[in-house]
């Protein structure tokens, strides 16, 4: 089966320009290129035969030439508040996880996305750094798992955030590709789109250049080298000086406010003197601070923080700038909550 699909061409992840050159390789008016890009963005299906529009005979053409996606879900989960955590398997038989939120009170539906088969970076609280890296996803990869869970609930999503396995500035090109074919291709703006990053620096630069609008949030959960570097190795190669001075040229470059993520680890890092610190540190820059208290990953022996000391550090940070926001636990029955990832399916106990 697998060897099939292989020599099959990959609709997915393919351009207006793109569809357009394949209809012509085939001997194909140009025009059912936009008929074939409908079905695959706009109305998303899982068969040619559902394509009503081309005729038969192109039907059974594609069918024979080409496959829709290449990405199957090989299980998915929900969880009590609505959560869904798909795996999904590529056909060299990796597996990776994209998880679906959707909010009560808000129309937003945000699918998080993964650029990796596993991580390199190994920061001690997360589930992903603990397993061993795979390899890199491609951009056709990233697009497909938006594809799917489209295909796969009927509904549109509106927001996108680069939180899933992997370090998407270490796979650089494919995710900015990505980010460009979802744009075009699947309308999402590109303010709805957030990249998350633990600290690439030179990367940083790079992706200040791409878009304007485009969001970024920086994994800090330290105020100081000396902690940040305990908790997360890269430390060692791009220090927090480096990282500020990074943010600083992104704000400037791109006139937005970034987000700092801060994991509150009980007893670690939650102390109000770091909260005091973090306000220096930060002074100079345009951000929202998301806290998010440290969810429980296996062979881990983190505590999560109590409730109060959430509060304290909340309010210190507020008084120097109000927005701060806690981020809700989203999916933690089904481990699919920041930093459970591990690639595989497992329910949380
Ligand atoms: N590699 C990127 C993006 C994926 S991680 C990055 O590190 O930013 C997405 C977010 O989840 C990061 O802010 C990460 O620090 C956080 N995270 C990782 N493990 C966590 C855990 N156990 N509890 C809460 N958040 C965690
Ligand atoms: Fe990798 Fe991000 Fe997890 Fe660190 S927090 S190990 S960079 S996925």
């Amino acid at each position: 089966m697998e060897k099939i699909i292989s020599t099959k061409i990959v609709l997915a992840g393919m351009t207006t320009p793109e569809l357009e050159e394949f209809m012509v390789e085939n001997n194909e008016p140009k025009f059912r290129a936009k008929q074939l890009h409908y079905w695959l963005y706009r109305k998303p299906v899982v068969d040619f035969e559902e394509m009503t529009n081309l005729s038969k005979e192109f039907r059974k053409k594609l069918k024979d030439i080409a496959v829709i996606t290449s990405t199957k879900i090989r299980e998915k989960l929900v969880g009590k508040d609505g959560t869904i955590k798909y795996l999904l398997e590529y056909p060299d038989g990796n597996v990776v996880e994209t998880v679906l939120m959707s909010y009560e009170k808000r129309p937003n539906l945000t699918a998080c996305l993964s650029t990796q088969i596993g991580c390199l970076m190994g920061c001690v609280f997360c589930a992903t750094g603990k397993n061993k890296f795979i390899r890199n996803l491609t951009a056709r990869e990233i697009v497909e798992q938006v594809m799917i869970i489209q295909k796969d609930t009927g509904s549109t999503i509106t927001n996108l955030v680069f939180m899933g396995q992997g370090e998407p500035l270490l796979n650089y090109d494919e995710t900015v590709n990505a980010i460009k074919i979802i744009n075009s291709e699947l309308e999402i703006g590109m303010r709805h789109i957030t990249v998350s990053t633990c600290g690439i620096v030179p990367n940083i630069y790079r992706l200040a250049e791409v878009n304007r609008q485009l969001n970024l949030a920086i994994s800090l959960h330290a105020p100081d080298h000396e902690l940040r570097k305990q908790l997360m190795p890269v430390e060692n190669k791009y220090n927090i000086d480096e990282v500020i001075k990074a943010l600083k040229f992104f704000i400037k470059q791109t006139r937005r406010r970034i987000t700092i993520e801060y994991i509150l680890i009980g007893g670690i890092n939650d102390d109000i003197k770091y909260a005091k610190q973090l306000n220096i540190l930060l002074k100079d820059l345009k951000y929202n601070i998301n806290l998010i208290p440290y969810n429980p990953v296996q062979g881990c022996s983190f505590k999560k923080p109590s409730r109060e000391s959430i509060n304290k550090f909340r309010e210190i940070l507020e008084q120097v700038n109000k927005k701060v926001t806690v981020r809700l636990e989203r999916g933690t029955d089904i481990a699919a909550a920041c930093g459970q990832l591990a690639g595989i399916i497992t329910n949380a106990t």
